[in-house]
């Protein structure tokens, strides 16, 4: 099979000939259709997470068919169609899994990081971590909701119920959660790099109610902010665009430093957390609401052998929406040449 590979931090991905993988008792060999492109997938590339395994093939955001079942697989048959999201394994033991919280898992195991992912014409995953997508959505529409969507959903969800939302970055996760948090009947206000305006166009055109650079004042006090943006001095000022009581949370894994600031924009019961990961329950509870809202994803589509591109696009802010490399579709275009 035809596998993007990540070989070392810097290197551009290698398009290399692999062995199909041979799946394990509890997993499922897929035929991957399309795979998206992450912001973690670029922390990864450029060496900023240091547990990756190498070499590596990247990817968390998986759309693929069943072709193949391992001895023990009991929840997929063949032909199914299947996401495969960050999360690719659980102890179920540990007293974060045994308590609702395993994305805190101490051995958790992630796709496309501690295991090759979607950026292949194959991949194998556990059963336990691969969920059914919505028949609403095509391959292409549904690959942004598995990272973006449903860890979007998680910052959501800790953002508690609040009505004056401010989003920090409008990119693949931002998009989608504007489109949750209205039908919520909750106002977004969207921030986006000073010369970014088309960004601020597209936050507007989504159903924010309000868009402005980033070094601009919240046009009213938030109720919370989530920060998609992996730039730590948003931090300090989205505590002071959150009214007394608010929480700020950081949707990433990993942010540049936070600068240091006065208490004062963090008294008043100001809180900061952060998002890791997801859980089981986060995704179907998200895969069960995505096709209620509908929600629409705009997405920008790359040949797999342009993954390279694609990630250079993420990094220099190009992308519109989420990027997604459509991979069958370049198997049957080989096919009929
Ligand atoms: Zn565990
Ligand atoms: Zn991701």
């Amino acid at each position: 099979m035809q596998a993007m590979v990540f070989t070392a931090p810097g290197k551009d991905l290698c398009l290399t000939d692999l062995p199909k993988p041979v799946p394990g008792p509890k997993q499922v060999l897929l035929r991957v259709s399309h795979c998206g492109v992450c912001r973690t997938d670029l922390h990864i590339v450029d060496g900023e997470l240091a547990e990756a395994k190498l070499p590596l093939i990247p990817g968390h955001q998986i759309v693929g068919t069943v072709t193949e079942t391992g001895a023990e697989v009991a929840t997929f048959t063949l032909g199914e169609r299947l996401g495969v999201p960050w999360l690719g394994w659980t102890c179920d033991e540990c007293k974060f899994c045994l308590t609702g919280r395993e994305n805190l898992c101490d051995r958790a195991g992630f796709t496309g990081y501690h295991f090759d992912g979607g950026y292949a014409e194959y991949t194998v995953a556990d059963e336990r971590f691969c969920f059914p997508i919505p028949s609403d959505f095509p391959d292409l529409q549904a690959a942004p909701l598995l990272c973006a969507g449903l860890i979007g959903y998680r910052s959501l969800v800790m953002a508690g119920d609040a009505e004056r939302l401010g989003f920090y970055g409008f990119g693949s996760a931002a998009h989608i959660l504007v489109q949750v948090a209205r039908h919520q009947g909750r106002r977004v206000y969207a921030f986006t790099r000073p010369n970014d305006v088309s960004g601020r166009e597209f936050a507007l055109k989504l159903g924010a109610q309000w868009a402005g650079s980033s070094d601009r004042t919240a046009p009213v006090p938030l109720d919370a902010a989530i920060i998609f943006a992996p730039a730590g001095e948003l931090v300090p000022l989205a505590l002071r665009a959150v009214a007394k009581g608010g929480v700020v949370v950081c949707a990433g894994i990993h942010m540049s430093d936070i600068p240091s600031f006065p208490y004062s924009i963090l008294w008043e019961e100001r809180s900061v957390k952060s998002v890791a990961n997801l859980t089981r329950r986060d995704a179907a509870e998200f895969l069960a609401l995505a096709p209620k809202i509908p929600i629409r994803t705009e997405v920008q589509q790359f040949p797999l052998a342009s993954a390279n591109e694609a990630l250079s696009h993420l990094r220099e802010g190009k992308i519109r929406g989420s990027a997604v490399l459509a991979i069958e579709k370049e198997i049957n275009l080989q096919l009929r040449n």
